[in-house]
C-alpha cells in the first residue's frame, strides 16, 4: 500500500514542473536533481509512472521524486545556515 495514496498525479506532469525534458522515443530525459548531471540521464517512464536516473540509479514514482527533491532541498538550506 502506497503512503499517499491522495497524490495521483501523473509523473510526467509532476517532474516536468521541476526539471526540462526533452522527449525521446516513448519517454523522456532529464538532468537529474540528485547528482551532478552533465548530460540527461534522468528517464522518465509516462506508461509506467516512474522515473530512473541512470548516473546515480535513483528510482521511483511521482511521491518519491517530490520527497526526494524536498529532503535535498532542506540539506542544502541547512548548509547555507
Ligand atoms: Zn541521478
Amino acid at each position: 500500500m502506497r503512503a499517499y495514496q491522495f497524490m495521483e498525479y501523473n509523473i510526467l506532469v509532476t517532474i516536468s514542473e521541476y526539471l526540462n525534458l526533452t522527449k525521446r522515443k516513448k519517454n523522456y530525459f532529464g538532468l537529474c536533481p540528485f547528482h551532478h548531471d552533465k548530460t540527461p540521464s534522468l528517464a522518465v517512464y509516462p506508461d509506467r509512472d516512474i522515473f530512473h536516473c541512470f548516473g546515480c540509479g535513483a528510482e521511483g514514482d511521482s511521491n518519491y521524486f517530490i520527497e526526494k527533491l524536498c529532503s535535498l532541498a532542506w540539506i542544502r538550506l541547512r548548509h547555507k545556515a
